[in-house]
């Protein structure tokens, strides 16, 4: 059995297949982004290097090195450049998808700031609930996975209680 296999496949030595890729402009600000090695880890036995592909302009794309809530590291350039990639393209979905409205509410949620960090997130005018996360784009995200996740329950309970009924109204024939 290949256990390392498994294990992160970013950390595998991968073939290198062709010229570097280019990374794609930051879909936040539009800035160009480059690769950085954010540091080392060195032990007697082992180095390993922690890359980022970042923009230049805004800081978009900066994975803090070392950090336990970063499973998503890129060990060296090229899978830097190519987890930027990936990232920015689903990103720029999210950017073109439309902003749910609140499932409880119908209506669409506002743009606040937080006084104290500065943060932007979205917030229902009525029911108060709110989604914030460390960039718009994925502040917008959350409140949209959100949305759809009541739509879905909501549809389940409806069909859940509709089967009841039939199981209940069949029982009393
Ligand atoms: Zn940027
Ligand atoms: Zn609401």
């Amino acid at each position: 059995m290949v256990f390392w296999k498994r294990e992160d496949r970013n950390r595998c030595p991968e073939p290198v297949e062709g010229p570097t890729p280019k990374p794609l402009p930051c879909p936040l600000c539009g800035g160009e982004a480059r690769t950085r090695m954010d540091g080392i880890s060195q032990s007697p036995y082992s180095k390993t290097e922690y890359w980022d592909c970042r923009c230049e302009q805004c800081g978009h794309g900066f994975r803090e090195p070392f950090s336990m809530f970063n499973n998503n590291f890129a060990y060296n350039e090229r899978t830097a450049i190519e987890l930027w990639n990936r990232n920015v393209e689903s990103e720029r979905k999210v950017i073109s998808s439309p902003l749910e409205e609140c499932p409880q509410c119908h209506c669409l949620p506002k743009v606040m700031k937080n006084n104290k960090s500065g943060e932007a997130f979205l917030r229902c005018p009525k029911c108060g609930h709110y989604s914030s996360g460390k960039d718009p784009i994925k502040t917008k995200s959350i409140w949209n996975t959100w949305c759809q996740r009541c739509l879905e329950n909501r549809t389940k309970a409806e069909q859940q209680a509709e089967q009841l009924k039939r199981i209940i109204g069949g029982g009393k024939e």
